[in-house]
Parts: C-alpha cells; structure tokens; sequence
C-alpha cells in the first residue's frame, strides 16, 4: 500500500493530512513541501507576524503532531513531474513515490506585473515567511517611505502595518477602488477613509510603470502612467497571485484558471484531487467554476476529500468566509457578494459597520467590521436551502442576531 501522496505543505495539504488521520485513514501519509521547515498559516504574515516575527505563532502544530498521526514530513523537497501511468511523483532530489491517491495542493505564487525596473534590490513580495522577515527587516533598517502596488487584502494589511509603525506607505491601486474584487463600494470607502486617516497615500485608478532608482541602485521612487513621480525607498509588489498549475499541466491535467475539479474535488483523474488556491472548483450557490484564495476554501476543500478518501463522500457545500484586519478594522465576509444588485450599508455609533448584499433580492453576502456575532449569523443563515430575502431583513430591523434566533439556526 502505497497510500495517499500530497504535493504542497501549506495550509490545506496541511489540513488534508490532518483530517485524513481524523476520519480514521489508516494507510500512509506523505506530506511533501519546497517551503523549509513544518507547515504555517499565512494570513499573519502581513499581521502580527510581520510585526513580532513570533515563529511559534504561526506553525500550525508541532512536530510531535506530525510523529503522534504518523504524518511523514518531506520539507525543501520540490515535486518536479507526476507519472499518471506509473502513479508515482518524482521530486528534483531524485526521490520517486508511489501513490493511490494523489493531492495537488499546490497554492499560487505573487503575480509580477510587468514595470520596468522592478528586478534589483528593494523590492519585496508577501507570499512566505521568508518574504515577511525580509519585509520586517526592511522595515526595521530604516525604510521611511514604502510603495505598496496594489490595494488589495495584503497591500492594505502590510499597509496599516507600516502606518502603524510611522512609516509613510504609499498605495498605487489600477482600479477606482481598494479591495474592488471582493468589497461593495460602500465597504472601500470605510477602508479609503480609515488608511487615509491614518496617514497613508492611496492613488487609485493608477498604474506604475517604472521603478526609479539611484546611481548607486537603491529605490528613490516609482513613475505612474501618467507621468506622476511618487517619492519612496522600497517597493512591495502586492498585485494578486497566479494558481501554481504547471504540474497538472504537464501532467495532463484539465486546467482552466486553476486545477479543475468537481465537486468533490476530484481532478479529470480520479486518483487526483486539487485543494486551495490552485483549485477551480463548482460554487455549491451558483454551479460557476470559481477558484478562491482563502483559508476556509483550503480547509473545507482538505476536509471534503479526506471524507471522500474515506468512504464518505460529501460534495462540497461550505459558505465562503473570509477576514482581514487592518489596523483597528477586523473585516469578515460571510458568503460571496460577487454579481450582487443592490447593497443595504449599515453604520453603528459603536464604529461597526455592516454592508448586506443583495441579488434579486436575496441575501448573498455579508460584510461587517468588528462585528463578530452578526458574520456568525450570515455564515449560518446563508447555509440554510431557505434564501434570505431583503424584506424579511428589512422587516426585523435588520437584525440578522435576531433573524437567525427566529429561524433557530445556531451562531
Ligand atoms: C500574506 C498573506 C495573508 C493572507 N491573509 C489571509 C486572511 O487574512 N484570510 C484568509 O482567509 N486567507 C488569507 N490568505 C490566503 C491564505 O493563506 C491562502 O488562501 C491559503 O494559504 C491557501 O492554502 P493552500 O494550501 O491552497 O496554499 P498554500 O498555503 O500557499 O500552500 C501551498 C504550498 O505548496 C508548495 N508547493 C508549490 N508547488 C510545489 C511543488 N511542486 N513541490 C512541493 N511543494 C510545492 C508551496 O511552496 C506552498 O508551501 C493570505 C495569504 C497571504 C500570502
């Protein structure tokens, strides 16, 4: 037996090996990463982590875990080819594996959009841990003035960061709106207004074209499209990320915006699964193929296989979640507000704010900041097969706490 081989120890190949132990998997588990060391979360790495650099706080167990479930731990090891026929990977140490079920949980890596000048000294990602220490300790040398490019979740996280350290962070963002992708207007708004206040430049509708540089080579600045020279001396390139597919290509592997999968995650191979940020998989709400960058789609993608593996097959359903804390702003998403056509914006004395979002008149998302209960609310009624509709919400206030009370789902 040859048991099951995941490819990626990031946050869900962490969670599948986990959950297969959980779910009573009895075989082998190969848990194969090119990153040093055990498996961390990401999410702090433009939070706490980037301020602390606390390693202990971010591994997602120790290594008395991995021994107790008998989890093997293959670290700095990259897979470099899958042999479908022979069902075994081969890594560019020369190690070749067998497997009876194989799991792509590959992640993304940062988008390089293509500025002149951007190679060289002084410009950073935020993808690894190794990224947020190389961040950090520019930071800590005496960077004043960084240029982040890109105003979305990480760009704007490592933002409030540095604000919150005195440096003066300048944020060049293409669209007319931070977070655009994901946020109502009415929600990027309160973002532009708070990292505005708190005294970091964000230019919207732009785009940097050159990354300006000294004789000596160090950044002095960044040139936009249209001729405006923005003042800084280091750059962080936060522009979206690229699903890390090419295994799966080479492999045969069907791939359209990420590793296609069905909804029970398995590849067009059905001895290979895909999880997380590298799969393109059927929204349960909708049926589009969509591919999510977060923690709970890894997870709940993780969890959805282990059961599978394990005879229980379950297609995937989860409401989507997702936070961001920026500065004093902890921002949850219950559900997916994308396509929505109308927004109902709520602003509390208390500084919480609530953003529902409408399609046709049912609930599709909720957005809040710093109001934990009513996120927990939406997360649970947006479970429920019976749609949330605008006028049962407008009818009780709004008080979604109180909604989910009389339907008696629990929060
Ligand atoms: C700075 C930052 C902040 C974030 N904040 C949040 C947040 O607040 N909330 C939230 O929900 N999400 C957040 N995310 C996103 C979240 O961390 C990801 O969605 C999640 O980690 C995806 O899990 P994954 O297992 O798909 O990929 P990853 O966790 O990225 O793991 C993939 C792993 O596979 C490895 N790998 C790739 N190719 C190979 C190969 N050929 N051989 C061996 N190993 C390979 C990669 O190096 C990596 O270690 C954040 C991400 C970042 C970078």
């Amino acid at each position: 037996m040859t048991g099951v081989v995941v490819i990626g120890a990031g946050q869900g190949g962490f969670q599948l090996a986990a959950s297969l132990r959980q779910e009573g998997y009895e075989g082998p588990v190969t848990l194969i990463g090119d990153e040093p060391g055990r498996p961390y979360q990401r999410p702090p790495l433009s939070k706490a982590y980037l301020k602390d650099g606390r390693v202990n706080a971010i591994e997602l167990r120790p290594e008395s875990f991995f021994d107790r479930n008998a989890i093997t731990l293959m670290a700095s090891e990259r897979v470099i080819r899958i042999d479908r026929n022979a069902k075994a990977i081969e890594t560019l140490g020369g190690v070749a594996i067998a497997y009876d079920h194989l799991v792509l949980a590959t992640g993304a890596r940062n988008f390089v959009p293509p500025i002149r000048g951007l190679d060289g000294r002084g410009v950073f990602g935020l993808r690894t841990a190794e990224d947020a220490c190389r961040l950090r300790d520019a930071l800590a040398r005496g960077s004043r003035r960084p240029i982040v490019i890109g105003g979305g979740f990480i760009g704007l996280e490592f933002a409030a960061v540095a604000a919150a350290g005195g440096h003066e962070a300048t944020v060049v963002e293409a669209a007319e709106r931070l977070m655009a992708r994901a946020l109502s207007p009415a929600m990027s708004q309160r973002f532009l207004d708070y990292h505005t206040k708190s005294g970091t430049r964000l230019v919207r509708g732009a785009a940097v074209t050159e990354i300006l540089r000294d004789q000596a080579g160090d950044v002095v600045g960044a040139r936009l499209a249209d001729g405006e020279v923005i003042d800084g001396d280091m750059v962080l390139v936060a522009a979206g990320i690229r699903p890390n597919v090419e295994l799966a290509e080479q492999a045969g592997l069907t791939v359209a915006n990420g590793i296609v999968v069905d909804g029970f995650m398995r590849t067009s191979d059905p001895d290979i699964s895909a999880l997380g940020d590298c799969a393109a998989f059927p929204d349960p709400s909708s049926g589009r193929s969509i591919r999510l960058e977060s923690v709970q789609a890894a997870t709940d993608h993780a969890r959805t296989i282990a059961r599978r593996l394990t005879g229980k097959p379950h297609a995937y359903e989860a409401v989507p979640w997702f936070w961001s804390d920026q500065g004093p702003l902890k921002l949850q998403i219950a559900g997916l507000g994308v396509g929505a056509d109308e927004d109902h914006a709520i602003e509390k004395e208390d500084g919480r704010k609530l953003v529902f979002r409408f399609k046709l008149g049912k609930l599709l998302a909720l957005e809040t900041i710093n109001a934990a209960a009513e996120h927990m609310a939406a997360r649970q009624l947006l479970k429920s097969p019976t749609k949330v509709k605008f006028d049962e919400l407008a009818q009780c206030g709004f008080d979604i706490g109180g909604l989910a009370k009389a339907r008696k789902v629990q929060t």
